[in-house]
C-alpha cells in the first residue's frame, strides 16, 4: 500500500508514524542494445519496490526515470541529465525527504551512472544529523550468490543478467531476434567521447544470447528477498554493518 503518490496528505502523515524508512528509486532512458526497452533501468527497480511496497510499511517514492546516460547518449532513445543538474536534485529530494522526520533513504538504484552522484548527494543531505542513506545499487549488490550460481557469462549491460531479468518481468519487451554480442575488455576504466560506440557496441556489454526466464526468476526473487531484509533491519532501526572477525 504504502506509495507515497497514492496517499492523502493525512493519510501520509499518518503512515510516517509508522516507518522512517523511504524508498527513492533512480533509474534512467537509455538504450540496451536492439533487444531491451530503454526503460529497463526504471522498470527492474520498480518491479522490487512492489515488494517493499506490497510487504513493508516503508513509503516508496514515484521513480526518477531519467539518469547519467553519457554513455549511450547517441543512440536513438536515450535521454540524459547533466551530472551536475541531477547530483542538485537528488540533493534536493533526499533534503526534503529527510525534513518529514525519515530516519532512513534507501536509493534503490537502476542505473550505474547515477552512482557516484547518489553517494555525493547523499554526503551533504545526511550532514549534520543522524540520518542515512542506503545506497542499493541492485544489479551488483542484491543477488550476487544466485548470480555467481546460474550465470554462464559475466554481467554486464544489456547482456545475460540483465536480460534474463527482463525476460521474468516483461518477457514482452524483450525481442530476441535481436540480439548482440560484445565482449569488448579494459583492463582500465577508459572514457572516451570518440570511442564510445567501440566501447559499448549497440550499448551492450556482454552476452545476451544465454538469457532465460528462469534465470531472471532466480535472480529477482532473491534480490527482492534482501531488499525486504534490508527495510527489516532499517525499520529495527539498525544500519546493514557486517562486522567481520
Ligand atoms: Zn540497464
Amino acid at each position: 500500500m504504502p506509495y507515497w503518490q497514492e496517499l492523502t496528505h493525512k493519510q501520509f502523515v499518518k503512515a510516517c508514524h509508522e516507518t522512517e524508512v523511504a524508498v527513492l528509486m533512480t533509474g534512467a532512458l537509455e538504450a540496451h542494445g536492439d533487444h531491451l526497452p530503454l526503460g529497463s533501468d526504471n522498470l527492474l527497480p520498480a518491479y522490487l519496490a512492489e515488494n517493499v511496497a506490497a510487504k513493508t510499511k516503508a513509503l516508496v517514492l514515484p521513480i526518477i526515470p531519467f539518469g547519467e546516460s553519457w554513455t549511450f547518449e547517441q543512440h536513438e532513445g536515450t535521454v540524459t541529465v547533466d551530472p551536475a543538474t541531477l547530483l542538485a536534485f537528488y540533493g534536493d529530494i533526499m533534503g526534503s525527504v529527510f525534513h518529514h522526520g525519515f530516519r532512513f533513504i534507501v536509493a534503490l538504484n537502476g542505473h550505474g551512472g547515477n552512482s557516484s552522484l547518489l553517494q555525493l548527494a547523499a554526503r551533504k543531505a545526511t550532514m549534520g544529523s543522524e540520518r542515512s542513506v542506503i545506497i542499493v545499487n541492485w544489479w551488483t549488490d542484491l543477488a550476487k550468490d544466485v548470480k555467481q550460481s546460474i550465470l554462464e557469462t559475466p554481467e554486464g549491460h544489456a547482456a545475460e543478467d540483465e536480460t534474463s531479468e527482463m525476460m521474468h518481468i516483461r518477457p514482452e519487451l524483450v525481442d530476441k531476434s535481436s540480439y548482440a554480442v560484445s565482449d569488448v575488455r579494459m583492463k582500465y576504466t577508459i572514457v572516451s567521447a570518440r570511442y564510445r560506440e567501440e566501447l559499448f557496441p549497440s550499448a551492450v556489454h556482454g552476452d545476451p544470447t544465454r538469457a532465460t526466464p528462469e534465470k531472471g526468476k532466480r535472480i529477482m526473487e532473491r534480490a527482492a528477498e534482501e531488499l525486504l531484509e534490508l527495510i527489516a533491519q532499517l525499520e529495527r532501526g539498525e544500519l546493514p554493518l557486517k562486522k567481520v572477525g
